[in-house]
């Protein structure tokens, strides 16, 4: 009988914990990496200076986000980026990224 309560009670942790993670997620701030790609040299300073490395390059060196929800908003890229090619803008959670 103890040993089934202990079980619940773990499993209502569980519940919680989930719960409070979920919440979290919500809660998350996105944020939209634009690329302006006229302005863009491909020296691929920004893909080496983001902190999550979700920037990456193409064939031609031109920069795009594999996982745009990853993005923590640091600005890291933009102000490394020596033309100005690239802003950050934030997103409203609910406004998830889908096409990569
Ligand atoms: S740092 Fe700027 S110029 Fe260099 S690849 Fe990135 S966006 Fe292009
Ligand atoms: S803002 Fe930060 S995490 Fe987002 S793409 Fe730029 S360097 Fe990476």
């Amino acid at each position: 009988m103890a040993q089934k309560a202990k079980t619940k009670t773990k499993a209502a942790g569980k519940t919680s914990a989930s719960a409070a993670s979920g919440k979290a997620e919500k809660n998350k701030k996105l944020y939209t990496v634009i690329f302006f790609h006229d302005w863009c040299k491909s020296c691929g300073l920004c893909s080496a200076f983001c902190v999550k490395k979700i920037i990456l390059t193409n064939e031609t060196g031109q920069p795009y986000i594999e996982e745009m929800d990853s993005c923590i908003g640091c600005r890291f890229c933009e102000i490394h980026c020596p033309d100005f090619a690239i802003t950050i803008k934030n997103r409203y959670p609910e406004r998830r990224h889908t096409d990569g």
